[in-house]
């Protein structure tokens, strides 16, 4: 048994309390067909069997981080009456936890004014941020870094604003230099600023930006989509703390709560720092109601319908764990940078792998070392397909050359300008007591995919699929 499901008792509780607080209504007789309904759950309990990727630790590939139990309870709870955080009217007492949970998230940041809601996830975010960027500067091109997500350059598509990419250095961050060309030659309106890259959860050099920000005018969307709760760990390198600790500098911010933030999918977060851009979500809809003068999340959200069931689970999670530094949840995020570290050190003294370098949040990726690119990106999927076989679950990601030119020469012949790399999102507070078991499969499966990769001769191969 790796579930867990104790709370459940909890929970039956809550909802006794809930239901009896309806009793003021007429009697309404809810019948259930049980019969009915229990082949159907044990089917649905038979076809998710095998869904991958899942809550064990050996889950050791992409993003993934299961809800936290308060949020599971909390989000189930709330379905009984299906709040619609679309106005105060769809959901009155989840619209208020919104707009508690969210004033909480923008504290992580020291704001204490603010405007933002929540919304389906890190790109409809992205999407609110740079709306308003384009309707500040409708005319001024947008730019993020090659690392940035690729939301961004599809998004900018969407609103039809011009949009650069941005080179990084060697450590996959924004190449600061060449942002200083582009801003001299070109008319920029919105910097994108990566605060934890997706593939190697870099962090773009904000206090730079900022600088340079002083001398050319522009806005900055901080896309802290993955690294965002990062701001509250106490193990983060200087150069990393540095660029969080000024996040509160910039003009729009994204976090996702259904990344590090313990909740369920369907959990994203806009915060913007000048309230008066909610001016631009102005409507005047025949259909919406209007019960109260207070503020619709309808009137600053470009999504309409959204789970009331979201808000109200993230607010329980931050019930029970405060987003404060020093505390549990702060802790356990910095276990997971940890278990990054932990992996990393054992990588980085092992002769079969190289580690391009340290990672500033909690994922860490590494390349086998070989003859060639090539031969490297083979050997990779091979210990990828038999760690997969093993239970040990990794990540596969093509890097571009770029990113070892600190190690030049461990890859004797660059045959091609890009290696596929294994990869590991340390996310779940479980994998630091892990590590060590990790690292046992990983060594035996590496082992002995060299031995075989030894005995059989290199076919040629197409890295045409890359699943990251
Ligand atoms: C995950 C992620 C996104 C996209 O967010 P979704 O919640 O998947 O829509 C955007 N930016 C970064 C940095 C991310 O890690």
């Amino acid at each position: 048994m790796t579930f867990e499901t104790k709370s459940l008792q909890v929970f039956q509780e809550a909802l006794t309390q809930l239901n009896a607080s309806f009793n003021y209504l007429p009697k309404l007789d809810q019948s259930v067909d049980l019969t009915a309904i229990r082949p159907v759950m044990l089917e649905v309990a038979k076809r998710m069997e095998n869904n991958y990727p899942y809550h064990h630790p050996m889950y050791a590939g992409q993003m993934l981080k299961p809800p936290t139990e308060i949020a599971r309870l909390a989000y189930m709870l709330s379905l009984w009456l299906n709040p619609n955080n679309h106005d105060l009217d769809g959901g009155k007492a989840s619209s208020a936890m919104e707009k508690e949970a969210v004033a909480e998230l923008a504290g992580i940041f020291g704001w204490t004014t603010h405007l933002g809601h929540l919304c389906s996830g890190g790109t409809m975010a992205n999407l609110e941020g740079l709306w308003i960027a384009r309707n500040l500067h409708p005319t001024k091109k947008i730019v993020a870094s090659a690392q940035a997500h690729y939301a961004h350059a599809r998004i900018s598509g969407v609103l039809r604003i011009p949009f650069l990419s941005i080179e990084c250095d060697s450590r996959a961050r924004m190449d600061i230099n060449v942002l200083q060309r582009l801003l001299q030659e070109e008319e920029i309106g919105t910097v994108v600023v990566s605060m934890g890259t997706t593939a190697t959860g870099s962090v773009d050099p904000l206090p730079q930006i900022l600088e340079l920000q002083a001398q050319y005018g522009f806005r900055i969307h901080a896309d802290a989509a993955y690294g965002g709760y990062f701001s509250l760990t106490d193990n983060l390198d200087p150069e990393t703390r540095a660029a969080f600790d000024c996040l509160n500098k910039v003009d729009s911010l994204v976090i996702d709560p259904h990344k590090h933030g313990l909740q369920p999918y369907g959990c994203g977060c806009i915060l913007f720092k000048d309230p008066s851009v909610g001016r631009f979500y102005k409507h005047d809809s025949p259909y919406t109601y209007f019960s109260s003068d207070e503020l619709h999340l309808g009137e600053i959200s470009l999504e309409c319908s959204r789970a009331g069931a979201s808000a109200v689970a993230l607010w329980a999670t931050q019930k029970l764990l405060p987003l404060i530094r020093g505390g549990t949840f702060a802790s356990s995020l910095s276990k997971s940078r940890e278990a990054a570290l932990a992996l990393f050190d054992k990588l980085k003294s092992d002769r079969r792998f190289i580690v391009a370098f340290r990672p500033q949040l909690d994922i860490v990726f590494w390349a086998v070392k070989s003859g060639s690119a090539s031969e490297s990106s083979r050997l990779a999927r091979e210990i990828f397909k038999r760690s997969n076989e093993q239970n040990l679950h990794l990540a596969l990601a093509s890097m571009p050359r770029k990113l070892f030119a600190a190690t030049e020469g461990e890859i004797i012949n660059w045959d091609q300008d890009y290696v596929v790399c294994l990869r590991s999102a340390l996310m779940k507070p479980e994998h630091l007591d892990w590590v060590d078991h990790i690292w046992h499969s990983l060594d035996a499966v590496t082992t002995d995919a060299l031995s075989a990769a030894r005995a059989t001769p290199l076919q040629h191969i197409h890295d045409a699929t890359l699943d990251a």
